[in-house]
């Protein structure tokens, strides 16, 4: 079998880690498989380079910024060749230019184009275990780039369907997809199974497990998924295109803190000002969330909406210079919320779930600021500080309601 393994940050933090995911891979080698290896950079490292940057110059430009970002997933692979070859097997590292893993330009936020298969392939040939940096890869001009924050799921995704691999394994700290965060929610069940739809909101929605576009790629190339823990030998969640017929009504609770709200007040009602709002925010590459627009009154509207918290600054003053052309009386914000979402593909064909929901915030006295809902989720804005308690009322309130997903 050829397997693509990769192992997150926190599972190569120390050498100790690094000789026990050493252990690991030899042992996968040595049942006969041919192993693709990514790795993330160790520990905090990414954040820790982040922060020598911002001391240098905060504004740093994203071109400059991936140069110094790579260098934690090369010391990751170069580490792990080492402690391999000091067990006696045979690794070789490769960075994202040997291989070819080829991204379109922008920095900071690239994504796979095409990947080069002939190197990886001769090593494996010679009998090696092929360490690849996750998380980066290399545009047209010849320069380095990153796939944004938590980007090696993506890289070892895009491997394994590069490279027909028959799995791929994402090992991290905790051993699977869980139904809430299991750190908050004490009785959050391990999933054995998703599918890709829901993983992709349960990741785009803010469960960390996995990197959202990893998800996408996963999907798109039909890619054997597992999440699995690199400390224990516990199954892990698959994820997959097809679930099981019985199973928890929801497939699980994630909720997301790197929110801020922003509200554009007493507009005035006339057509044209949404496009002109969102035309600032796409202009500033600011992704926009939930929207709400409000009923006129007086001829003037609320036009609301969520941002990441990293982005307010930019929106605002955005906003702030164009206040006069929006009509607005009053730009406000709030970095002090949360987003709560459940997700799951039994919800479209069961009527209630939005009245359960909704039952189990009104009984944790949650207030609710914005709603939003697609086919397979809800979610909802509330004050940053009510996240547990209600993500622990919802988690109670569906854990015993199973549902039996039929086709149709
Ligand atoms: N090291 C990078 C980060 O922290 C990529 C990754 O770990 O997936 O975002
Ligand atoms: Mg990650």
């Amino acid at each position: 079998m050829l397997i693509v393994q990769k192992y997150g940050g926190s599972s190569v933090a120390n050498a100790e880690r690094v000789f026990n995911v050493a252990r690991r891979i030899l042992k996968a080698k040595e049942e006969g498989n041919d192993l693709v290896v990514v790795l993330s950079a160790q520990g905090k490292t990414t954040d820790g380079l982040i922060a020598k940057a911002k001391e240098i110059n905060p504004k740093a430009s994203r071109r400059e910024m991936d140069m110094l970002l790579v260098t934690g997933e090369q010391q990751s692979v170069a580490l792990m060749a080492m402690a391999i070859n000091a067990l006696g097997g045979r690794a070789i590292s490769l960075n994202g230019v040997q291989v070819g893993i080829e991204t379109t330009n922008n920095y900071s936020n690239a994504r796979i184009r095409k990947i080069q298969t002939e190197r990886i392939e001769n090593e494996l040939e010679r009998g090696n275990v092929v360490l690849v940096t996750g998380f980066q890869g290399v545009n047209t001009l010849g320069d380095m780039t990153t796939l944004g924050r938590g980007g090696s799921d993506t890289s070892a995704v895009a491997l394994a369907a590069a490279l027909n691999a028959d799995v791929c394994e994402i090992y991290t700290d905790v051993d699977g997809v869980y139904t809430a965060d299991p750190r908050v929610v004490k009785d959050a069940q391990k999933l054995d199974e998703i599918s890709y739809d829901e993983m992709l909101e349960l990741a785009s929605l803010g469960a960390k497990v996995l990197h959202c576009r990893s998800v996408e790629v996963a999907k798109k190339y039909n890619v054997k998924l597992s999440v699995l823990s690199s400390m224990t030998d516990a199954e892990g969640t698959q994820v997959k295109e097809e679930c099981k017929m019985e199973r928890m009504l929801i497939s699980g609770v994630a909720a997301d803190k790197n929110v801020s709200r922003i509200s554009i007040i007493g507009v005035k009602d006339e057509p044209g000002k949404a496009f002109e709002v969102f035309a600032l925010m796409a202009k500033e590459k600011v992704s926009v969330d939930i929207i709400l627009q409000s009923t006129g009154r007086d001829g003037r509207q609320d036009i609301s909406f969520t941002i990441g918290k990293d982005d307010l600054d930019i929106a605002l003053k955005a906003l702030e210079d164009s206040k006069e052309r929006l009509t607005a009386e009053a730009i406000q914000h709030d970095d002090n919320v949360a987003k709560l979402s459940i997700v799951g593909a039994g919800m479209a064909s069961n009527p209630g779930v939005a009245a359960m929901f909704f039952e189990a915030m009104y009984d944790a006295g949650v207030n609710i600021q914005m709603i939003s809902t697609s086919e397979i989720k809800i979610t909802v804005l509330i004050s940053e500080e009510d996240i547990d308690t209600a993500m622990i009322a919802v988690h109670d309130k569906f854990k015993n309601v199973s549902v039996n997903m039929r086709k149709n």
